[in-house]
């Protein structure tokens, strides 16, 4: 006798119309045979509350966040992680016998995607921008060891405020930098990620830097999911750098969730097969 009530996980957020994670997910929960379910909820600031008691009440695995619910969720959970509360925000909620708990998983899951290409392990890296994602990668990369961050935001503000975060995670060398002008990446750096949402929607949008500085052994990152080839890619590829879309840490993260929801031991790492097919579902959907 099939049982008919699917266990329940999903994402609030406003905008989500083309957030493509749901079709990752369940991609994912059917090759794993999980009768489970992954609902793309529409929320409204002033409905965040209400939707995570619903959450609750209805006994839901756990659900994402995303913009703009990433900061304010935290004062409706009952406790965080370790990356969440570091990064002081949260993307990833876990429910364990109605215990809510805030995760942080975007910068594990940008990890996942860099570690096969660079070990972040003495790294020398340079993001651009200090938004939500520039957080969470930055403690990220300082957790895993990396030497050296150089953060190049427009808000100098914003800039301060990561660096002061990535200070309290670990004492390293941080600086930040003015974006007034085209930046160059020092012949130093090991690593560059783009942070900022420029290029998301937008084919065309290009970060503001000097591409004469991309060198071939620099490892350009991208976290922008769609269209996954940037500018910014492009051009590092066209300079001979190795290059990492924003599928990869969107993939990561997935199934990092999916670990957290189903309790089982799921890395991207560990999971070379889940992360093919969550992988190729997201590649369909965005053609
Ligand atoms: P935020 O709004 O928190 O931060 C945006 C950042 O982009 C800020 O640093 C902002 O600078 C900078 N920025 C925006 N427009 C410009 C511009 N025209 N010139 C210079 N800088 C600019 O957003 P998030 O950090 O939450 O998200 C950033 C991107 O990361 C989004 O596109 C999102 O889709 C992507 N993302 C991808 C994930 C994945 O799994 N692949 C996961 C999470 C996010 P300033 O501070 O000066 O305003």
């Amino acid at each position: 006798m099939p049982g008919f009530r699917a266990e329940l996980t999903g994402c609030f957020s406003t905008p989500c119309d083309d957030n493509p994670t749901v079709v990752m997910l369940e991609a994912g929960y059917q090759h794993l045979s999980l009768d489970w379910r992954y609902i793309n909820a529409k929320v409204e600031p002033a409905g965040l509350a209400a939707a995570v008691a619903g959450g609750r009440a209805m006994g839901w695995r756990g659900f994402n966040l995303s913009m703009p619910h990433k900061v304010a969720v935290i004062e409706q959970l009952d406790g965080l992680g370790e990356s969440a509360r570091l990064i002081n925000a949260v993307n990833c909620v876990v429910n364990r016998d109605g215990r809510l708990t805030g995760e942080n998983t975007d910068g594990k899951g940008f990890l996942s995607s860099l570690t096969p290409l660079r070990d972040p392990q003495g790294a020398r890296v340079m993001l651009l921008g200090a938004g939500g994602a520039a957080r969470a990668i930055a403690v990220e990369l300082v957790l895993a060891g990396v030497a050296e961050l150089t953060i190049v935001n427009r808000s100098s503000a914003r800039a301060d405020e990561v660096a002061g975060l990535v200070r309290a995670a670990r004492d390293l060398p941080v600086q930040t930098q003015a974006w007034d002008q085209p930046a160059a990446v020092p012949s130093t750096i090991d690593v560059l990620v783009n942070c900022t949402s420029i290029g998301l929607g937008d084919a065309e949008a290009m970060v503001s830097i000097e591409t004469g500085s991309l060198r071939s052994d620099l490892v350009v990152a991208d976290v922008i999911p769609n269209p996954p080839q940037t500018q910014l890619l492009k051009a590092a590829a066209a300079a001979g750098c190795p290059t990492i879309d924003g599928l990869g840490m969107l993939v990561g993260q997935g199934v990092l969730g999916v670990g957290f929801w189903t309790g089982e031991d799921l890395t991207p790492a560990n999971s070379p097969d889940l992360v093919a097919v969550m992988r190729a579902a997201l590649e369909k959907a965005l053609g």
